[in-house]
């Protein structure tokens, strides 16, 4: 295509059309300013093209539509100064293209002169300069970008030369240090470096570069405020085409914190092993998987005289006791599958073979995901605590069982909270059920018996009043409504101040032994009523015996009346009637009448049940009374009664009554006890004497005789086919109701001696 001709053909001279078609073609836009600032005047087809401004829509000024906005202004002044200045300008712009995206371009405008020199008009040549400019831009932009990004490392960046010099270094390394770059640049920065860490930096730089490989080491960098802090030193070299080392690029990652903690660390690691080693137990570190022992305290090793080792093999060693063995295998065995903490008690044997009781605990150490990774066991010596439970347990069931065996438990009462402890063996007895009160002194007052529940509980605060021992026997109502009976004493507990503090005591369950003694009470009232009715028995079985010598001794009175009677009336008959004789006759029937009436007065009062009395009496009478009740008895038997009474013996304390019944009763034994002797005379000796504060009672007989003097007197006890055997029982329950006592002893030659004493009245003790 043919450029459009825009110039005036003879304004311009062209040397030649080639050369006009150079301009058209030019890869560059050229125009034609004016001389005299009206714009330009040609513009080539390259301008056109690409503003794709019409020919004369470019001309004057009409080019600068294209020109971006912002740019305009620096152009127009540009492109007038070379005018007025007579020299080349340039600027950048951006110029619109016909598409109307803009693309940077360089103005270059230079003069015009004519022949004379005199400026005449100027042109421009506008060369695309957008790919280099936004490459440029690029580049200083990643230029940009690359500083900002040394900067923002958070680190110490340094690209140093062969020479060991700065060529950059980031903001972070100014910062630290906090001095200029030029220091770094041309100064000495080894004092930066701690004294004691210089001599292994020089010595890894000097290795690095005689072998051209990585560089690494940690050493303390002082900051600008004189603080060391650790640094991490990495550098890498950076080499040409030549293999040639160009620059090093050294990165310093401070550390000091990693450092600080490490140290901390290692430094708390041994004051975790010091702490291990100084705790006053046993501690080992057992793998939650393997159960393998990965650490154990030095109290271990003392303990079992054993290295770590040694220990592992715990299982088939006799470290563990051989009777807990099973049981704790069986525990890890848990404890490594299940992650059942170990907790549990058994013996470990020490150095010397001695094993003493542990108690083991185990606590579980996970790791960041939760995971069991070990158990850390303390394993503590509770062997003294062990065999003092054991011993407390062992005296506890003693005292237990001792409390039970004995029925009986322990109370405490405390003055200041009004509250009761109380023993199982107390509470048994008093058939306490769950529920019941028993802190309460109300439920302990409630259970027993109302008769007895007013004075029990006026002795109990009497004693807390006046801090004395206490002592009470009660009945209790159980709940079943059973009565027991208890007894109970209390010691009082004072304090320094002399105050009381508490009552500590004990309470026997006493109903077995109170119904044996109601039941014995009851039975001894049975058997004395018994012994009543068998005296009067025995009193009455001898009335038949009785009955022919009272009959023959009433008889002779009698007899004698009726004969003095019959004198009496024959004195009275004669003439003169003889009244002295009739007198005498009539006085001697009143003495056999007042005879007779004294034998049946001495009978009936013998078979009286007078009460018991105590009063003086002669015991030589009353020998008498009895020996005349049965002296007709003893001749018609044959028997010599021989008596031989003390004569100024002085009177005993007793029942008259019984007292007869007892020398009766002897009397009669000892001639029942000749009546089958025929060999010899039958005699029956009665004595009394005075034995010290006593008189003393012999009946000695010649007859059969005893095998066991003792025997004789136990109730029943009878050789008679007729006798009943209380006889003497009964004799011996008299004597020693007047606090005397009756006994027997063979005779050297034959026979039987029975002997009673009875307190002399004067005596005090009746
Ligand atoms: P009873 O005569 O009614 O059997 P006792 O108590 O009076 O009961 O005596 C018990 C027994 O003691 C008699 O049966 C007799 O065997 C024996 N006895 C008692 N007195 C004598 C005595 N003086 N000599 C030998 N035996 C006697």
């Amino acid at each position: 295509m043919q450029p459009p001709d825009l110039m005036p053909e003879g304004e311009l001279n062209p040397s030649d059309t080639e050369l006009r078609a150079l301009v058209h073609t030019l890869p560059a836009l050229v125009c034609r300013g004016r001389a005299d600032g009206g714009g330009v005047d040609f513009v080539n087809k390259g301008f056109i093209d690409y503003t794709g401004l019409a020919g004369a829509a470019a001309l004057g000024w009409g080019w600068m539509d294209a020109v971006h906005p912002v740019d305009r202004r620096r152009v127009t002044v540009c492109a007038k100064s070379i005018l007025t200045s007579g020299t080349s300008q340039t600027t950048e712009m951006r110029l619109r293209r016909f598409d109307g995206t803009y693309r940077w371009f360089l103005f270059e405008g230079s003069p015009l002169h004519d022949a004379s020199g005199t400026v005449v008009g100027w042109n421009a040549i506008k060369v695309d300069v957008d790919d280099r400019k936004r490459a440029d831009e690029a580049l200083r932009e990643s230029v940009q970008e690359l500083r900002l990004i040394i900067d923002s490392i958070p680190g110490q960046v340094a690209i140093l030369n062969t020479s060991g010099r700065a060529e950059t270094v980031n903001r972070g390394l100014l910062e630290y240090f906090g001095r200029p770059f030029e220091d770094f640049q041309f100064g000495d920065t080894s004092d930066h470096v701690h004294p004691d860490d210089l001599a292994g930096v020089i010595a890894a730089w000097v290795q690095a570069m005689s072998t051209g490989t990585m560089v690494e080491y940690e050493h303390r960098l002082r900051r600008f405020d004189g603080v060391y802090r650790w640094f991490y030193a990495r550098g890498l070299p950076l080499r040409d085409s030549a293999n040639q080392i160009l620059r090093w690029y050294v990165l310093l990652t401070d550390i000091d914190d990693r450092k600080r903690a490490e140290e901390l660390l290692r430094a708390s690691e041994q004051q975790f092993r010091a702490i291990m080693d100084s705790i006053p137990g046993l501690i080992a570190l057992v793998n939650a998987t393997s159960g393998e022992i990965e650490l154990v305290n030095r109290g271990v090793l003392d303990y079992f005289g054993r290295s770590r080792e040694q220990l592992q093999q715990w299982t088939t060693s006799d470290s563990v006791h051989p009777d807990d063995l099973p049981q704790v295998i069986a525990a890890w065995q848990r404890a490594i599958t299940a992650g059942e903490a170990p907790e549990w008690e058994h013996r470990l044997r020490r150095s010397d073979g001695v094993y003493r009781w542990f108690q083991l605990r185990g606590f579980p150490w996970r790791d960041s995901n939760n995971q069991l990774v070990r158990w850390y066991c303390l394993i503590t010596d509770v062997h003294d605590r062990k065999t003092a439970e054991d011993a407390l347990r062992r005296s506890e069931t003693f005292l237990l069982e001792v409390q039970k065996l004995s029925r009986t438990g322990g109370w405490r009462f405390d003055v200041a909270t009004d509250v009761v402890e109380s023993s199982p063996e107390i509470q048994r007895a008093y058939k306490v059920q769950p529920g019941d009160e028993i802190s309460n002194p109300e439920f302990w007052f409630g259970r027993i018996h109302a008769d007895d529940r007013l004075r029990v509980r006026s002795t109990f605060e009497r004693c807390v009043r006046e801090k004395c021992g206490y002592r009470s026997g009660y009945r209790v109502v159980l709940g079943d409504g059973s009565i027991g009976y208890q007894h109970a004493i209390g010691r009082p507990v004072l304090n320094e101040g002399g105050e009381l503090v508490e009552f500590i005591g004990a309470s026997m369950d006493m109903t077995d032994h109170w119904l044996a003694t109601t039941e014995l009470e009851r039975a001894s009232q049975a058997l004395h009523d018994m012994q009543t009715k068998l005296s009067r028995a025995a009193q009455v079985a001898t009335v038949g015996e009785l009955a022919a010598s009272i009959a023959h001794e009433v008889n002779q009175p009698l007899a004698a009346v009726v004969t003095n009677g019959h004198a009496c009336l024959r004195w009275l008959s004669a003439a003169p009637p003889n009244i002295d004789k009739a007198m005498e006759a009539a006085q001697r029937i009143v003495n056999d009448g007042k005879g007779a009436g004294e034998v049946v007065h001495r009978v009936r009062s013998l078979f009286k049940r007078a009460p018991v009395e105590e009063v003086p009496l002669d015991i030589n009478d009353i020998i008498r009374e009895v020996l005349r009740l049965l002296e007709a008895d003893a001749a018609r038997r044959g028997v010599a009664l021989a008596v031989s009474l003390e004569s100024d013996l002085a009177p005993v304390r007793g029942d008259r009554v019984q007292l007869q019944q007892l020398v009766l009763n002897l009397v009669l034994n000892a001639l029942d006890a000749l009546e089958s002797v025929a060999d010899r005379a039958k005699q029956v000796s009665i004595r009394s004497r005075r034995a010290g504060a006593h008189a003393a009672i012999d009946v000695e007989d010649n007859g059969v005789g005893l095998d066991n003097p003792e025997t004789v007197f136990e109730p029943f006890f009878t050789t008679k086919a007729n006798g009943m055997g209380m006889g003497l029982a009964i004799c011996r329950s008299i004597a020693a109701a007047h606090n005397g006592m009756l006994s027997a002893v063979r005779n050297p030659a034959y026979g039987t001696t029975f002997s009673f004493t009875v307190p002399l009245a004067a005596d005090d003790r009746l």
